[in-house]
């Protein structure tokens, strides 16, 4: 046994090394918080995780491109399209799965009490969103104006108010309402917001592999091409692999330093955040499974163990965009997944696919007004599941995004936009364990995806030896 121990650590050395790195950065981070270091020295510390960050967040937008379209390239429009339609149907139903779990324990457990939000003071938060708008903004970001500002920019609807007594003679704003007649109304404005479009990313790379697969052999180049840069990605990606044990490790060490009154926040929350977590782990150990099962005959532990790298990344990044190149070398080497699925799939399940987020919302929402003494009516309990839904769609793939999505649930069911401030405090912790939940749902998708496609992918494997198709 020990020979076969030490050839299992051997074959299995980075995801050795990165448990290693998470267990190891808790304890030094807790044994280093009684030291009080100064900032600069925090900074220091998380220096090194903070180019992990940098390095794997380099990789997103070369790796989606040259992912989708080479994927997609390989593939008729004709079985893209019914992949695609299997991967929204799941995502849109495990999401869905993932809330009512929620809204269950939220509403069983009851964590929030009015008396604890009297300790802990206001904060302050102010907003305007509005559940219409988040979505036509996400619709907007489908389509982008301009695909390299897509790269860097995202749009996001801000609300001007004109009211006449506010009306100044060469207000062209104003002007307007006053013709329009919708004086006293609010009227929404296109605003930019930094962080990458991936949403319009991928619709146009979708777009552009299905042209490609259809051109056939005068596009043979183009697909030749990306191809190859998938391949170069890849092995960067792999470069940064053994870079980030010990990039994990600073950035848990680093984030336990900066977390300030740890015991009483925890003692505050501890409930909600007992409440999220079971229903992550309800999610993640039964819902999601036995759904693999049912589709797949499978075993899902079994499929479980192969992502263990990729959840461990997730929980030291806080980010599915970042895991995604460890999503995708967990998938394509230890399970075995068809490249031309998870190349489809994988980069679209971690840009809208988030159990873990949606769950999280849905339970967020509900605690705050529980924290309130608000009792929701089962019309409003309706409302939170669907925005959740909504904002997790919405929520960008990198850390924390979920809290500022969280606003707009708040707002459909008019509570106080400025108790996000509640939850704040425990973010770090509740976000890295949602995105390793929303990495495993995607996971699972490709998994189920390849199932259901394996015959229509041997069909087309089989047409191209016999030289009927390119690539
Ligand atoms: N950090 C999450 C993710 O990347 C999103 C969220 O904040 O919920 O999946």
């Amino acid at each position: 046994t020990f020979q076969m121990a030490r050839s299992w650590i051997r074959q299995n050395l980075l995801l050795v090394l990165t448990i290693v790195s998470v267990v190891l950065g808790a304890f030094v981070g807790f044994a280093m918080r009684s030291l009080e270091l100064d900032s600069q020295t925090v900074m220091l510390v998380n220096f090194p995780g903070e180019m992990l960050m940098h390095m794997l967040k380099m990789m997103i937008l070369p790796l989606i491109i040259a992912s989708l379209i080479s994927g997609l390239a390989q593939l008729d429009a004709k079985e893209s399209g019914r992949m695609g339609s299997i991967a929204i149907a799941y995502y849109l139903i495990t999401t869905i799965l993932a809330v009512i779990t929620g809204i269950i324990l939220v509403l069983a457990i009851h964590p929030g009490d009015p008396s604890i939000k009297k300790d802990m003071g206001e904060g302050t938060v102010e907003k305007n969103v509005n559940t219409l708008d988040t979505f036509l903004d996400l619709i907007r970001n489908m389509f982008p104006e301009n695909i390299v500002q897509a790269t860097f920019q995202q749009v996001q609807t801000t609300y001007i108010t004109v009211k006449p007594k506010f009306v100044k003679n060469n207000d062209p704003e104003a002007l307007r309402a006053i013709v329009n007649g919708s004086m006293d109304t609010l009227k929404p404005s296109v605003e930019f917001k930094d962080g990458m479009n991936v949403l319009g990313i991928i619709v146009f790379c979708i777009g552009f592999g299905i042209v490609i697969s259809q051109l056939g052999e005068q596009a043979r180049v183009m697909v030749d091409f990306f191809v190859i840069l998938d391949a170069i990605i890849m092995r960067l990606v792999s470069v940064i692999m053994w870079y980030s044990p010990f990039g994990i490790f600073c950035l848990i060490v680093g984030k336990i330093l900066e977390i300030d009154d740890l015991r009483e926040t925890a003692r505050m929350l501890a409930m909600y955040m007992v409440t999220v977590i079971s229903g992550l782990v309800v999610h993640s150990l039964f819902t999601l499974p036995l759904l693999y099962f049912l589709l797949t005959r499978k075993n899902p532990y079994k499929f479980m163990q192969g992502l263990l790298q990729a959840w461990i990344t997730a929980l030291g990044t806080a980010s599915s965009a970042a895991t995604l190149p460890v999503t995708f070398r967990c998938l394509e080497e230890k399970l075995g997944i068809d490249r031309r699925v998870t190349r489809f799939v994988l980069p679209v399940g971690a840009t809208i696919n988030m159990d873990g987020t949606a769950l999280y919302e849905a339970v967020a929402a509900i605690f705050i007004a529980q924290m309130n003494g608000i009792e929701l009516s089962i019309g409003q309990v309706v409302t939170v599941s669907l925005t959740a839904t909504l904002a997790s769609i919405g929520a960008a793939s990198v850390p924390s995004a979920g809290l500022v999505t969280m606003l707009l649930v708040l707002t459909a069911v008019g509570l106080p936009v400025k108790d996000v401030s509640l939850i704040v405090a425990v973010d770090w912790l509740l976000d890295r364990i949602r995105t390793s939940i929303n990495v495993l749902g995607d996971a699972f998708g490709a998994g189920i995806v390849h199932h259901l496609s394996r015959e229509q992918l041997a069909r087309i494997d089989a047409e191209t030896r016999a030289g009927k198709r390119i690539s």
